[in-house]
């Protein structure tokens, strides 16, 4: 665990890049005060209403999901992320009125049944009940699917895990919240509707799309998901519909196998799946312009009644499962790009939904930073700082007009790129 008294700002301050900022007028401020003031400041043109908090929503239920020694989806991994929080909190960086924690709550069958037929349901449940007759409740994990382990506790933390994102998004629409974060376990976008694999037994994000539509009549639905992996899951259970539109960014060829670029619906769904494979080793001089190049012309063009983000820090350069090269302070840039699409076309209306993310002090930076930029802020908890430098750069150029094609592009809003200096990217690796 990274010194929790001292997890702000990157352990490379002098980074330029970092400054050329730009500015984010739309932003209302973030601190108490100025929201205060911003109260008080009714005369001035286009000051932003007083800002609602940001949900925090966890349950330590999500420990109970056991695995088996060396798997790398762990308790450990929401236990560190909220511990470091927690320290955010008390040390008075993080306002606890700008993230009131709320319980998770299980999904119920019904909410489920809006994603998974109530068989898959049961099979999980049945498993769970398995283990915990065959060994009791220190029982071992069974393998249940491909790369899915069950203990006794798991089908109550994955129907909370489930339940999580509802609880952000009742926060949201009761007006008690702005925008919400589920930091939940198992995770979620690689379980399709009758299958479970790659650490998730329910589709997490899925369920909250389908209760946005049906509780809060949010129709059309955003999901971004930057996790490294490609959300088959997801995708497949949206595939044909053209509410919900699924944008994932994602190292490829890399498991699951899916999210080619030519997957792009079908039917009613057509052009509302738009994935973006990327090579292995792409950093922020790739991201950048596909969030503001290519995310945010989708977004334009979709105009989202709400914003579901699958908030995978597999990304991160740091993680051993994958291979990019994002850094904490590049998550917490792409996460408010992604709240500033929600700013214009939901009013703020987003639920950052925890998936992957296997470096321990990785995933705790990020989660700290993730709920930062939710909040409105660009504070940065980090102390492993940026990728070891390469010596070669991914033609971003050709990325993004194969994109534009595929998709039709040409004619909507493309925000500028971030200045980049790209020696900062491209190095001579040493000797
Ligand atoms: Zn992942």
């Amino acid at each position: 665990m990274p010194d929790e008294d001292q997890p702000m700002s990157s352990s490379k301050p002098a980074k330029p890049t970092r400054s050329p900022r730009p500015a984010k007028s739309a932003k209302p401020a973030q601190s108490a005060q100025s929201a205060q003031s911003a109260q008080s400041a009714q005369s001035v043109e286009r000051v932003a209403a007083p800002r609602l908090p940001t949900a925090l929503v966890y349950d330590p239920t999500f420990l109970d999901h056991h695995v088996p020694d060396g798997f790398p989806e762990v308790p450990a991994r929401v236990a560190g992320a909220i511990a470091m929080i927690d320290a955010l909190i008390a040390e008075g960086s993080l306002p606890a009125e700008h993230v009131p924690r709320l319980d998770a709550r299980p999904a119920t069958k019904d909410e489920l049944g809006m994603v998974h037929p109530l068989a898959h349901v049961e099979r999980v449940r049945h498993a769970c009940e398995a283990v915990l007759e065959y060994g009791g409740y220190e029982a071992s994990p069974r393998r249940f699917a491909s790369d899915v382990y069950v203990s006794p506790g798991s089908y109550e933390a994955a129907l909370r895990a489930a339940g999580a994102p509802l609880v952000a998004l009742d926060a949201i629409g009761e007006g008690r919240a702005r925008n919400g974060y589920a930091l939940v376990r198992p995770p979620g976008h690689h379980a399709g509707a009758e299958i479970a694999m790659g650490f998730c037994l329910f589709n997490n994000v899925a369920v909250a799309a389908r209760y946005a539509q049906r509780r809060w009549g949010w129709r059309r639905v955003l999901i971004v998901d930057y996790d490294v992996h490609h959300g088959n899951g997801t995708q497949d259970i949206f595939y044909e519909d053209g509410d919900v539109l699924y944008f994932s960014t994602h190292q490829f060829p890399f498991y699951p196998g899916t999210g080619a670029s030519a997957e792009r619906g079908r039917g009613a769904g057509l052009g509302a799946t738009v994935n973006v494979p990327l090579p292995a080793d792409s950093g922020w001089s790739v991201y950048d312009p596909i969030f503001r190049q290519v995310l945010w012309p989708v977004a334009d063009r979709f105009k989202p009644d709400v914003v579901l983000l699958s908030a995978g820090f597999d990304a991160h350069w740091s993680d051993p499962l994958a291979e990019m090269r994002l850094s904490t302070a590049d998550y917490s840039d792409l996460t408010l790009e992604v709240a500033e699409i929600a700013d214009r076309y939901c009013e703020g209306r987003l639920v950052a939904v925890q998936e992957g993310g296997y470096n321990l002090d990785a995933i705790a930076q990020c989660a700290a930073t993730v709920l930062f930029a939710l909040t409105g802020s660009d504070r940065v908890v980090d102390n492993l700082g940026e990728a070891p430098p390469i010596n070669f750069r991914w033609n971003e150029d050709a990325i993004l007009k194969a994109l534009y094609e595929l998709h039709d592009l040409a004619g909507y809003r493309r925000k500028p790129r971030r200045p980049i200096l790209p020696e900062q990217y491209v190095r001579p690796t040493e000797g």
